[in-house]
């Protein structure tokens, strides 16, 4: 398959190509058109196989365009640095959209992060932490979120990220697709993808 087969758009596919991205890896097969037709996914993939573009990609189509002042989006990830990194690859893959991303994690201090939010925000890539220092301080909507995405849901089960999740669960929206992203499927991650997964499609690589 090519990425040409995905019902990518045009501002897309032109962000894939200049990526140097020439076809798509397997966990990137398997899950754009299953999180495209609107699926909870549950996908074992290690770092290094592509999974980043396999749920930003879905999840810029979804996005789409800028529209109002608050994030329709989540990615939430274990560590400042993978937020970084994937914050990076949102960027890059939403070149040509009007996406604002915006990337929220401690180590730093806030009023950056917060001037960013306050002007607009469709995307967020957050770590649990930070995300729920900011939702309490007020600075943050979530009710719009139609998309939520955990990337390495074991290192943050493993680094004690479970009750933050359950927080930030409380708060957005029961409706909204859910994508999950692991490199093990140990215990504690499937206590998770039963507590927010519905009718997930399973994918591993
Ligand atoms: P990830 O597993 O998401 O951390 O991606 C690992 C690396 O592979 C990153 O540097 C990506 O930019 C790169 N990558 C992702 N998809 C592709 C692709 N289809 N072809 C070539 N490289 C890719």
């Amino acid at each position: 398959p090519s990425f040409e087969d995905f019902k990518l758009n045009k501002q897309l596919l032109t962000a894939v190509a200049d990526s140097g991205f020439t076809k798509p890896t397997p966990v990137q097969v398997q899950t754009i058109p299953l999180a495209m037709a609107g699926h909870d996914v549950m996908g074992i993939a290690q770092t290094g196989t592509g999974k980043t573009a396999a749920y930003v990609l879905p999840l810029l189509m979804k996005v789409k365009y800028a529209q109002g002042k608050h994030p329709r989006a989540l990615i939430l990830a274990p560590t400042r640095e993978l937020v970084m990194q994937i914050e990076e690859a949102v960027h890059n893959l939403s070149h040509y959209t009007d996406l604002r991303t915006v990337g929220i994690y401690g180590g730093v201090g806030p009023k950056t992060q917060i001037d960013r939010i306050r002007e607009g925000v469709d995307i967020i890539v957050a770590t649990p932490g930070r995300l729920v220092d900011l939702y309490r301080k007020g600075e943050l909507h979530l009710k719009e979120l139609k998309t939520l995405v955990l990337d390495e849901a074991d290192k943050m089960m493993d680094m004690g990220f479970m009750p933050q999740i359950r927080q930030i669960l409380e708060i957005i929206p029961r409706k909204r697709q859910n994508l999950l992203f692991s490199a093990t499927m140990h215990q504690k991650v499937l206590v998770l993808s039963e507590e927010f997964l519905e009718f997930p499609m399973k994918v591993e690589v």
